[in-house]
This record gives C-alpha cells, structure tokens and sequence, in this order.
C-alpha cells in the first residue's frame, strides 16, 4: 500500500479550490514550492478577523475518529492559557499534530503527511499564532515522519517543530496516551476525566489535533469559513479523507464531501454495490453497515433522524459517522462474522493492559467471538456477548473497551441472519457463496 499510489488525481485550481482535491491540490510529495503555488501564501489574519471565529463558523470537526468540534478544543485552550481568579498561569500552550494513525485499516494520515506535510505545518502555525503556543510537535511513526522533516528542512519559519516518533500500537494515537508518551515516553491512555485543554503536557493547555484536521485548520486560516462550508453539507461542512480496503480492485484514500452517499464513495473507489455485502465504517472502533442508502455524516442530515445515533459511530435513519474515515468492504460470499473476530483478537491484544475489565474482557469476548464465528452451535454464544460487554463498558481508562463492544454490536445487528446459522452449525456466507442460500 505505498502512499504514491494512494493519492487522487489532482487538478491544480486557483488557490488550492481545485476541484479535485482540497489537501493533495499542491500534487504528490509536494515540496515547499509547489506547495506555495496551490495554496499562496498565509495570510497575516484570518479571512474574518480571527482563527477562533472562522473555526467556529467553519463547523471543522476532528478527522482522527473522535469528531469532536475543532473550535471548541481551540477555545478550551484559548480560555485555560489566560490567567483567572481561580486557576494559576500553567504555561504557554503546546499544540501537538498527531499522526499516528494506529488504526490497522487507516493510511489516510500517511498519505497526507507523504504528500502534503506543508498543510499540516501551516495549520501548526496559525494556530500558535493565535494562541500564543510555545511548543509544537508532529507525533507520527518513523517512516511518516521522513517527508515531514524534509518539509521542515525546507523552511524557516519552522523551526519550533519538533518531531517525535510514535510507537505502532493501537492505543498509541488516543491524546491522552500522545501527551503521556512526550512526558514519559511511553504511549499508554490516561483516565479519562483529565482535560487535556486545561492540562495536558507539563499541566499546560495542550491541543491534540489529527494531522488531516490541522490542514484544514491551514485551509480555514488561508480561505475562511465560507470557502470551508462550499463543500459538504450543513450538518457536516468540507471534506474528508477516507481510507477504502477490503475486497476493492486497489486500496485507495480518496477526499470526499461532508454528507457523502456510501455507495457513491464505493463507486468512486471502482467498488459495485452489487458486489458488496457490508461495509466497516470508522475502523476497528466502528461498525458495519449495510451501505444502501446510507450517507456519511458526523451530523443527522436534514430530514435525518434529530436525536442522532445511540453511541458515537452508530448507524442509525440511513447515516453513519465516519469516524477515523475508514471503509473496509466485504465482499460478497464473505463472512462478517470471521472477519469481526479476526478484528476483536487484535483488539484484545491491543489493550494496555492498565485496567482490568480490559486485560481480561476483551480476551474473554475475543474468545466468544471465535467460537461464534467457527459455527460451534452453542445457543448460549450470544447470551455471553452481551454479559461481557456490559461487564467491559465504560470501564476503561480508555474508550478501547467501548469501541471494541461497539463493533461487537454492530456485527451481530447488521450479520443477525450470519448468526443465527452459524449457532446452528454453518455459514451463511459459505452457503451464499457455493449459490446453496438464496
Ligand atoms: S481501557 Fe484498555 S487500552 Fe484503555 S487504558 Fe485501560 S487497559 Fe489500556
């Protein structure tokens, strides 16, 4: 999967506007030069005065799979580096980019900082500017962080950025488990009620965007809000990278709208709905789908339902979050349920293994998993999933145990007919695939 190969077609536009591509408008592996020549210059202000209003306006959300809203982690931190009556002066705020992208399906961050790190680096500092930032780094693994650095060797008005290099776990992407790895070196989540705005490294206000997230925060300085919201819907303005794998003609990262149709997604990756039989949306912390009709949103689109999914990622009224902008396509004749158990004996051997409920449950559910997906016919199976998830839920450190039972969740909802014949000693579909189940 090289990252050369991975890139859409661009067509250089005015002003980075190509219409083709928003990130990659500066052509593969661009230098500081080409860069330059799609984008233009930063801007001395923001389009609408300041960072802070044009992020708002904007309606940017993390692309890293938490989706939060981009200009209130941005506020939080504006807010936490002012001296008050209640809180001491905790230091100059440290901006990190993090692109480790542990997400075994994800390579969207890579591509991005292959081919347009000088985004990212913008993005870095406008935002430093802005909130008056001391420290700055770039959290990636080792072989990502070779074009950054060239990039950094290109300028002078980068020098502040440090690089770090970050371990190839799982878990080593959380924020919290970036800020304990610059403290400590060593990249495990922290509890979960630490606000890393208020204090995060050293006690300083500290931001932890994706990488994909502070190239469009560099787009927003650059264009302004308006510019931003041009694509994309209302609910979920600009665009997005996604990653697309699985049972497709060549894995690909492609940047799609805000509100995007999934099949029209699949469509532009070469991938027929006919051929498809769910789709995995967000990643290994995501869930499947059957892709139909379905839209991905961070937001319920108009005429959606207003109460929105149930847990963040959840499908639910035809729209799904995009959570680490991940689709992995199942083909079909394949069987989600061997696949989700596959995923879940990874997951399981992901853990940190700093709280208990996840050392020991996610094993134990990996387990079941197996035994469901070999066909072993034991009624029960089911019955287990759901006590063990609720004995995991909420009881990590981390969101780990949580993501891993929403997958859990979302494989027996959307493969119940997969289920119910495999607790009866086969699969469906091997049964599909042999043209025996119709
Ligand atoms: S929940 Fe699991 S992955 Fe998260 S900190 Fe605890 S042991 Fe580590």
């Amino acid at each position: 999967m090289s990252a050369d190969t991975a890139v859409e077609p661009v067509e250089r536009g005015a002003a980075g506007q190509s219409a083709a591509s928003r990130l990659f408008a500066g052509g593969a592996n661009a230098g500081h030069a080409a860069h330059l020549a799609a984008y233009g210059t930063m801007p001395r202000r923001a389009p609408g005065g300041s960072l802070a209003q044009e992020l708002e306006a904007s309606g940017l959300t993390g692309r890293g799979g938490a989706g939060f809203s981009a200009w209130r982690k941005f506020a939080a931190v504006d807010l936490s580096r002012r001296p008050n009556r209640y809180a001491r002066r905790t230091g100059a705020p440290v901006l990190i980019a993090n692109g480790a992208e542990g997400e075994p399906l994800s390579f969207k961050d890579a591509t991005l900082l292959h081919n347009a790190p000088h985004l990212v680096i913008d993005g870095l500092l406008a935002a430093a500017e802005a909130l008056g930032a001391g420290s700055m780094f770039i959290y990636a693994g080792a072989a990502r962080l070779e074009p950054v650095a060239a990039a950094l060797a290109e300028r002078a008005d980068a020098r502040s950025i440090a690089l770090l290099e970050a371990p190839d776990t799982f878990v080593a992407g959380q924020a919290s488990a970036v800020v304990n790895f610059l403290e400590t070196g060593r990249a495990l989540p922290r509890d979960l009620a630490g606000r890393l705005a208020e204090s995060g490294f050293k006690g300083r206000p500290t931001l932890v965007h994706n990488v994909e997230t502070w190239a469009h925060v560099a787009l927003v300085a650059r264009y302004g809000a308006d510019w931003f919201r041009a694509e994309g819907t209302a609910e979920d303005p600009g665009t997005r990278l996604v990653s697309v794998t699985g049972n497709v003609p060549s894995e690909v990262v492609l940047e799609v709208p805000g509100g995007a149709g999934l099949g029209d997604v699949l469509a532009s990756a070469g991938v027929g709905l006919d051929a498809v039989s769910a789709v995995l949306v967000g990643g290994y912390h995501g869930c499947w789908v059957r892709p139909s009709g379905m839209v991905l949103s961070t937001g319920a689109p108009s005429g959606g339902a207003p109460s929105g999914p149930p847990s963040p990622g959840a499908p639910s009224a035809g729209w799904v979050r995009p959570g680490a902008g991940v689709l992995h396509v199942l083909g079909v004749g394949r069987c989600g349920l061997e696949a989700t158990a596959r995923m879940v004996d990874y997951l399981a051997g992901e853990s940190a293994r700093q709280c208990g409920p996840c050392m020991f449950g996610l094993p134990a559910l990996a387990d079941v998993m197996k035994r469901l997906a070999a066909g072993s016919g034991a009624p029960d199976l089911v019955r287990e999933v759901e006590r063990l998830s609720a004995l995991v839920s909420g009881r990590g450190a981390c969101h780990h145990p949580d993501g891993t039972v929403q997958l859990i969740h979302s494989a027996l909802e959307t493969f119940a007919d997969d289920v119910r014949w495999h607790l009866a000693g086969q699969c469906l579909a091997a049964a599909r695939a042999d043209g025996a189940a119709q």
